[in-house]
């Protein structure tokens, strides 16, 4: 089995490290391609306006300057002598969760995996406190992702679709199970942004990152993780509300 495997938080995240070594217990074929630098919030974006470099780090390990589009295609289109059979993305540092998703780029790389027609799989450890850097502990994604993903193998994916999977922020012996559950939802505004003033005088603004807020009861990925369960979101790629549709469509008729 080759396996593709990619972050947002780029080549030398310790993330990445994890996700390698989690990777090596299903084939020594990896591949790895990932953005030279720390690309989250990148979402799905796509470099157009300038060109991105290549640069080789080692055997079949490479990074790209983009985004996780751009470092995903780069491996499909120009790195990879043949199409993965699996792209891992992660393990990214902090949570991808419930409305979350769509700014993630850990996400994203893996909905550019599924473009392609590739099985995808998202991977993140959720932690409890801001401002740790590369100190978040991934005990809980190391402990368990091999037991997440192995059923996910042989599982057959629907079309355009992706698994997102999360891990909770606790000791890997305090995780409770897995919990196969829907996208969740934030209930509140939230979010910081952070104002200051820069060395040569200037005002700037640095958005934060948010705890999780959702009243529990919505049997969603936030709940998952609250209760201490590894959770397994399938997310498809089409995003169109079905529901709103014919309504839509009879403002126009
Ligand atoms: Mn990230």
């Amino acid at each position: 089995m080759r396996i593709l495997l990619t972050n947002d938080d780029g080549i030398h995240a310790p993330g990445l490290d994890v996700l390698e070594a989690i990777a090596r217990q299903f084939s020594d074929d990896l591949w790895i391609v990932a953005p030279s630098e720390e690309q989250s919030g990148a979402g799905h974006s796509l470099t157009l306006s300038r060109p991105v470099r290549l640069r080789e780090h080692g055997p079949r390990r490479f990074s790209v300057s983009g985004t996780p589009t751009d470092a995903v295609m780069m491996a499909l289109r120009t790195v990879m002598p043949e199409q993965p059979d699996l792209i891992l993305s992660g393990v990214n540092r902090g949570a991808n969760l419930g409305d979350d998703v769509t700014y993630s780029g850990t996400v994203s790389a893996a909905i550019e995996g599924t473009l392609a027609g590739i099985r995808s799989i998202a991977m993140s450890q959720v932690y409890e406190k801001e401002g740790m850097g590369d100190t978040v502990p991934f005990a809980a994604a190391e402990a368990w992702a091999a037991r997440v993903i192995r059923p996910l193998l042989d599982t057959p994916f629907a079309p355009r679709t992706l698994v997102n999977i999360n891990f909770p922020p606790r000791p890997a012996s305090e995780v409770k199970g897995i919990r196969v559950v829907r996208q969740g939802f934030h209930d509140y505004a939230r979010g910081s942004v952070v104002e200051g003033t820069d060395p040569r005088g200037y005002r700037y603004f640095w958005f934060g990152l948010h705890g999780i807020e959702q009243t529990p009861g919505h049997a969603t990925d936030l709940e998952a993780i609250q209760d201490g369960y590894v959770s397994v979101t399938p997310l498809q790629l089409d995003l169109t509300h079905d529901a709103s549709l014919a309504a839509l469509a009879g403002r126009f008729a």
